[in-house]
């Protein structure tokens, strides 16, 4: 049994309890939000988590084992005993990620981390601390949500028929009944709009978010956004980076996807031949289960590295996920 946290408790951290709760080889056992933090190693009831933390908007208020804390993934990595740590957190500001790995490393913790992370300069930064991870005994698999994520995996699995890669397009639809269940996704999306960054993305208040998105009828179109798969799938010898294209269509009012998200692979085969693979994801499955199923499909792969004493940083174009019973 793999003992699970999850960093973060919002859309995707709620979500992703609720993806461990039926699995019979990972348990969910801790999680942090920004006011405080639960633990318990014999798992923790995810309904009454999921009531409690959106009645008063911290885990640290459930009646059993909550704790209120400023510092709640420090004191969480300090007490509990996870194997492993789903990282659903916002990276807001950029640096947040890279931080939060420091302070795993800091804390002597050893085990294994995944992420979600989107942007290619997040993913740098964590490049940057590759031989800190292997010195502490950490192995992380990052990006490891759905772009970059399961597409990027997509890719490396249908470039295979190429000699040469022309092209890998990546095009998604996310469709979301109330952009407040996914606030720091939803910010971090317009960061990408024009005239917008990651810092006044990060700075607006949740009025001048729905002031915006009234002016949008709700949905933002996203082009050639910094999206690390590029970086992933240039690491991965796929092609260069400047191969890789990403946007997509979001619609903040409506949970059915505007449009089917894919990816379309363009490349040469040995004989000279110009194709195409797409593969695109059902339109029924949501944004919560095309992040989450990966990423603890990932955790589970990055654990087995770990139990062979194989520690570092991976990206999701290098490992294939596993799948969870
Ligand atoms: P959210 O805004 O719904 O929730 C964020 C959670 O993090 C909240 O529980 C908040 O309390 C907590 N938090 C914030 N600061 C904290 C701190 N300092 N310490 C502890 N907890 C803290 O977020 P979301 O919409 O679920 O998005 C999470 C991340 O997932 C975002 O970075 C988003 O970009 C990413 N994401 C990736 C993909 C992908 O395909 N790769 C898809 C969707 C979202």
């Amino acid at each position: 049994m793999i003992k699970v946290g999850v960093l973060g408790f919002g859309g995707l951290g709620q979500a992703a309890a609720r993806v461990l709760k039926p699995k019979q080889s990972m348990q969910w056992v801790g999680a942090a939000d920004q006011k405080g933090y639960v633990y318990h190693q014999e798992g923790i009831d995810v309904n009454e988590a999921i009531a409690v933390y959106n009645l008063k908007g911290s885990l640290g208020y459930l009646d059993n084992y909550g704790v209120l804390s400023n510092e709640s993934i420090k004191e969480l990595i300090s007490v509990g005993a996870a194997d492993g740590y789903f990282l659903a957190l916002p990276n807001l500001p950029n640096t947040f990620m890279a931080e939060v790995a420091q302070q795993f490393i800091a804390s002597g913790w050893r085990g294994v981390l995944v992420d979600a992370i989107k942007r290619t300069s997040a993913l740098a930064q964590l490049l940057e601390l590759q031989e800190q991870f292997q010195a502490a005994g950490i192995t992380y698999l990052t990006g490891c949500g759905a772009t970059p994520g399961l597409l990027t995996a997509a890719a490396v699995i249908a470039a295979q028929s190429y000699a040469e890669i022309h092209s890998v397009n990546i095009t998604f639809g996310v469709g979301i009944a109330n952009w407040e269940a996914y606030r720091a996704t939803i910010r971090e999306d317009i960061a990408h709009l024009p005239g917008y960054d990651v810092e006044t993305a990060k700075g607006m208040s949740d009025q001048q978010v729905e002031a915006l998105l009234a002016k949008t009828n709700g949905i933002l179109t996203l082009e050639n956004m910094e999206h690390a798969d590029d970086l992933m799938l240039e690491l991965a010898g796929i092609c260069s980076r400047d191969r890789v294209t990403v946007g997509g269509v979001v619609d903040t009012r409506n949970a059915k996807k505007p449009l089917s998200t894919n990816v379309k692979v363009t490349g040469r085969t040995f004989e000279g031949k110009i194709a195409t693979h797409t593969f695109t994801l059902g339109d029924e499955t949501s944004m919560a289960a095309n992040v989450c199923g990966p990423a603890f499909g990932y955790l589970k792969a990055a654990k087995s590295l770990h139990d062979r004493g194989i520690y570092g940083l991976f990206t999701a174009a290098e490992v294939m996920p596993q799948f969870v019973n």
